[in-house]
């Protein structure tokens, strides 16, 4: 993998290629079609708020179009009667397949969300891995026998879904493309997925690579475009079986209240406003160090950041002053520098929204104990900003702020720290930082999150499941957990008279 500094004038071949081949459009049915309204609107490049392309803005007639093209997909020989080893060798060509453009798609997600050069390397090297596990999964999806009598026979099968409607966001647009597709395809459904307005690139280079690896026409369809045209009329459409669904709580509420009319599968990924937590026994430059990526990572634009810092007293001011100290190396510029550690935000109104926090959490008495001050010049950067003297009730320890602020509370002892880091509407992480092994176990069992990290931070794999407690999800993505939500579980009685 390269590992030099890119400059926008020398992004690889393939990357120029894809980027001048005029507006992108949809993928339906193993074609690329324009919008049937013709309707497109422009991606842009957060770092230099330059437009670096368009794509085609899907209508409620595309998402008919791409649901139908999936039902048929679904109900095809070519799919449905896939053996399973067939749809193994399938996954694992994907998975080469991504492997073989690795540095085209690090680059087209850094033009579009602002990721350093760096971090997307990394991520696109890992694509491949989520679609190898679910290879693994395809000759594995059992159902059971269960005893009954003896003049009966009892079985159950799993059996897709369906159609999926996948709606992801902007802050890790790939990533959250292979959770979604890998395990659909690896149980056998169809997918319609409907990536963030905000970028659109890699889906769709996504969706060029699942064709050229061979997946046959119809099974994964991408439309991008608008979440409240496209991604409503997705959410809306009877033939959709199930919404999986990565984005903001709000929106995923309302997702789940549309699709309670005709009882949707749903599965949601929501925010967080997790507590990271570091007791006086910790090993405090680890702590540091891991304080800090987690709420620095993709410029704190991720659903599971430690935006809040719990430190024990007789820690604390030690502790503010070396996460303090560490944070001011970060290197905050242009995502293509290989030397940069913190990129832009993704769009003007995240660094408003961001913005606004930081003036919030001024105007509600916390101390900012490093950056705070706005950016000027083009590029959507914010400072990473700490703020000390923060109480659980205030604002900016309440609400996700999405970005690279975080509120540092103090704790007397393991009983306080539990109750003000579970008072809270959220429940997607935590972290814990201690070398008291009981203690590390105790305080794990007793927060309410669905990630737990003890003296580490964002471990994620897809062979563990991932998702919420609370008002940041419903159920659980990847890991087994996926093969569950992208079955349904069918039981069958056999008479068997003597
Ligand atoms: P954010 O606020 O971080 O942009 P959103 O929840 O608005 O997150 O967006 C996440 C995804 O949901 C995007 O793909 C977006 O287009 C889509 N989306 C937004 N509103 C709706 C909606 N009403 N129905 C379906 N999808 C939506």
């Amino acid at each position: 993998m390269s590992t030099t500094t890119l400059t926008r004038g020398a992004l690889a071949a393939a990357t120029t290629e894809f980027l001048g081949s005029g507006a992108k459009k949809l993928l339906i049915d193993g074609k690329w079609v324009e919008s049937r309204t013709g309707e497109t609107f422009e991606t842009v490049d957060p770092a230099t708020e330059q437009v670096i392309g368009r794509a085609s803005a899907a209508a409620p007639e595309d998402v008919d179009q791409a649901v139908a093209a999936a039902r048929r997909a679904l109900e095809s020989r070519a799919w449905s009667g896939m053996p399973p080893h067939d749809r193994t060798k399938l996954l694992l060509r994907i998975a080469r397949v991504l492997d073989e453009h690795v540095e085209e798609m690090a680059q087209l997600e850094t033009l579009d969300n602002g990721l350093p050069i760096a971090v997307t390397r990394n991520f696109a090297a890992r694509l491949s891995t989520v679609f190898e596990y679910y290879a693994g999964w395809c000759t594995k999806i059992y159902g059971d026998t269960y005893p009954s009598s003896d003049q009966h026979f009892n079985y159950t099968i799993r059996e897709p879904v369906g159609v999926c409607g996948q709606i992801i966001p902007w802050n890790g647009p790939m990533m959250m493309a292979a959770w979604k597709i890998a395990p659909a395809i690896a149980c056998g459904n169809t997918v319609v997925l409907k990536p963030a307005e905000q970028t659109p690139l890699t889906a769709i280079r996504m969706g060029e690579l699942l064709l050229e690896a061979g997946l046959p026409d119809g099974v994964v369809n991408i439309l991008t475009g608008y979440g409240r045209v496209a991604g409503e009329a997705l959410v809306n459409h009877p033939g959709v079986n199930k919404i999986a669904f990565t984005g903001s709580t709000e929106v995923g509420k309302h997702i789940l209240a549309s699709s309670a009319r005709d009882l949707k599968r749903v599965t949601l990924e929501l925010g967080g406003k997790s507590p990271n937590i570091v007791f006086d026994d910790a090993d405090i430059d680890l702590a540091v160090a891991g304080a800090m990526r987690a709420f620095c990572t993709n410029s704190g634009q991720v659903c599971v950041a430690g935006s809040r810092l719990f430190v024990q007293r007789g820690i604390h001011d030690e502790f503010l002053e070396k996460l303090s100290a560490a944070v001011a190396q970060h290197r905050v510029g242009d995502p293509f520098d290989t030397a940069t550690t913190m990129g832009p935000l993704v769009s003007e109104a995240q660094f408003t929204r961001v913005n606004g926090y930081v003036d919030i959490g001024r105007a509600d008495g916390a101390t900012v104990s490093l950056g705070g001050d706005r950016f000027t010049g083009s590029g959507y950067y914010v400072r990473p900003t700490i703020f000390s003297g923060v109480n659980n009730q205030m604002r900016i320890a309440r609400e996700e702020i999405f970005g690279p602020v975080v509120a540092v509370i103090p704790f007397d002892d393991e009983a306080d720290v539990l109750r003000q880091g579970n008072d809270t509407d959220f429940g997607l992480a935590s972290g814990v930082w201690t070398r008291d092994i009981a203690r590390a176990h105790r305080v794990a069992r007793a927060l309410k999150a669905g990630n737990v990290w003890i003296n580490t931070y964002f471990m994620i794999d897809p062979i563990a499941p991932f998702g919420g407690y609370k008002q940041s999800g419903l159920g659980r993505e990847l890991g087994r957990q996926s093969v569950e939500a992208y079955t349904e579980s069918k039981t069958i009685w056999i008479n068997t008279p003597g």
